[in-house]
């Protein structure tokens, strides 16, 4: 079977977030099930062409947008057996960040990613390849199954080609005014309530869930959720039209880049059966960021986009509670100012106690996944969380609000029994992310339990073996679709 996987962001190329990650990692485990997997991006100019070795195709693109022509050049690597194609286009890519500015979105991220969409299926006519099935990721790549059954529908190369779109986070949606439509050169009939069109503007992804012959998400519990109003962002109708096809995947994580046991961006490293090097870890975090070296001390972490998604504002409503229990904070994360403005002044204030980084770094990620003890998510929603895995194989305790994936993947720990991997707590509410972590402190000095929580945790299969073969499935059911 030969899959192409269309995304905006793919690890180790270009990541802002989860959806890199599981991109990455899938193609290489269905790669290791013997799929043949080709992957399209865009070449940003933040990739270092030196450091992956790119090589020019010497093949060009002309994409047709609107009444003009764009043209892109097409540059491949070779990821460990997946065929990687990167559209270079400098218009629309070579810019500082992905998708905009802290100040905003780009303000023609429409033209960027129509083009974008198109260019996925140029590029396979252009590398001469026959996808058994298109796999979509998110709204910038929602238009690619409208215009492949109606601008390629007849071309040879897209004769047995199934689409599956995969719902990474729901609440990004690529709503852009109708003044763009004309850019995609589709006719304006698809532009209905029935098609693409969302109150009056062009919709990403909705075009992607109406048009694709199947979909999931990266979560069971958030297949379930985004069919109601409260997690649907206005698309919760079409999801629920759509339910017979909408399916729920929880993505796994690369265990070879998050292994504690080989991790090289670690003081030391540790394992299941001897804990001791994650001693170490903390020691040199607490060293690393300028807090006091205490072993005793729970040190709580987080490392995340700073967006209202992210549930921080429970977390800073409570956080003067949370010091009072006498434990360390760490934050990496960036994102809305807002969030890091009120961050930097709760570090300002508890110079002893916080330490807050506004970057983002994957290698001070890894430090702080080991160094620290309990990661918290308060997630307003989380289709599906993966810093949460990370923690658990790190022997760091999740403490999560329980919504889509974390709910799935984090089971609450009971002191009798000894079973159980994390915290979690149901209401969103401040109160609550209090209650469970004053209980993870509390815990915490109780070292035969905290040591069998941890390694609950760390016994744990989060590696993508098992999603992958789901995919598979998924990908053999989206071709019967189609063809019957
Ligand atoms: P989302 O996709 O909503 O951002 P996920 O938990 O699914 O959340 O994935 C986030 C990924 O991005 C994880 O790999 C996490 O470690 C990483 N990440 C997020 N913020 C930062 C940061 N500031 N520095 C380094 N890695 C980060």
């Amino acid at each position: 079977m030969q899959i192409l996987m269309a995304a905006s962001e793919v690890y180790p190329y270009a990541k802002t977030g989860g959806l890199a990650d599981v991109v990455g990692s899938l193609s290489q485990a269905l790669n290791r099930l013997g799929v043949r997997v080709a992957v399209v991006l865009p070449y940003y100019k933040s990739i270092e062409r030196s450091r992956f070795e790119l090589k020019q195709t010497g093949l060009r693109i002309s994409v047709p947008l609107g009444s003009h022509h764009e043209t892109a050049e097409i540059w491949s690597h070779d990821l460990r057996g997946v065929s990687v194609f990167l559209v270079k286009c400098d218009r629309y890519f070579d810019r500082e960040n992905l998708y905009g500015t802290p100040e905003g979105d780009y303000p023609d991220n429409a033209e960027r990613f129509i083009f974008f969409s198109r260019a996925v299926l140029e590029t396979a006519r252009a590398v001469h390849l026959r996808p058994d099935l298109i796999h979509c990721h998110d709204w910038h790549t929602g238009l690619v199954p409208i215009l492949l059954s109606t601008f390629y529908r007849a071309d040879a190369h897209f004769e047995s080609s199934a689409t599956l779109f995969t719902i990474h986070n729901l609440g990004y949606q690529g709503i852009f005014w109708h003044y763009d439509w004309p850019l995609t050169g589709l006719p304006w009939s698809l532009f209905t309530d029935q098609g693409a069109e969302f109150f009056g503007k062009i919709n990403c992804m909705k075009a992607g869930l109406v048009f694709s012959d199947l979909l999931n998400t990266v979560s069971p519990r958030y297949a379930r959720e985004i069919q109601t109003p409260e997690f649907g962002f206005g698309l919760d109708g079409v999801l629920r039209a759509r339910s017979g096809s909408l399916f729920g995947i929880l993505n796994g994580i690369d265990v070879e880049e998050w292994d504690p046991s080989k991790d090289p961006h670690l003081p030391r490293t540790y394992g299941f059966s001897d804990l001791s090097g994650k001693g170490a870890c903390k020691e040199g975090l607490q060293k690393e960021l300028g807090l006091p070296v205490e072993g005793e001390t729970p040190i709580l972490s987080s490392i995340t986009r700073l967006t209202a998604q992210k549930g921080l504002d429970l977390l800073l409503a409570v956080f003067d509670e949370i010091m009072a229990l006498g434990t360390q904070f760490v934050l990496l994360g960036s994102g809305d100012k807002e969030y890091e403005d009120r961050f930097k002044k709760v570090a300002e204030k508890y110079p002893l106690q916080v330490h807050v980084r506004i970057s983002y770094d994957n290698r001070l990620a890894h430090r702080i996944e080991a160094g620290s003890d309990v990661f918290i998510m308060p997630s307003r929603y989380e289709p599906c969380g993966l810093n949460q895995m990370m923690s658990l194989r790190y022997g760091t305790v999740p403490l999560v609000r329980a919504t889509g994936g974390l709910d799935d993947s984090v089971r609450s720990f009971s002191p009798q029994s000894g079973k159980g991997n994390g915290f979690k707590f149901k209401p969103y509410e401040a109160t609550a992310l209090l209650t469970k972590t004053r209980q993870a402190v509390e815990l915490y000095p109780k070292r035969p339990q905290w040591h069998r929580l941890m390694q609950n945790g760390m016994l744990g299969d989060y590696s993508w073996d098992v999603s992958a073969k789901k995919y598979l499935g998924i990908y053999r059911l989206a071709q019967k679709t189609r063809q019957g």
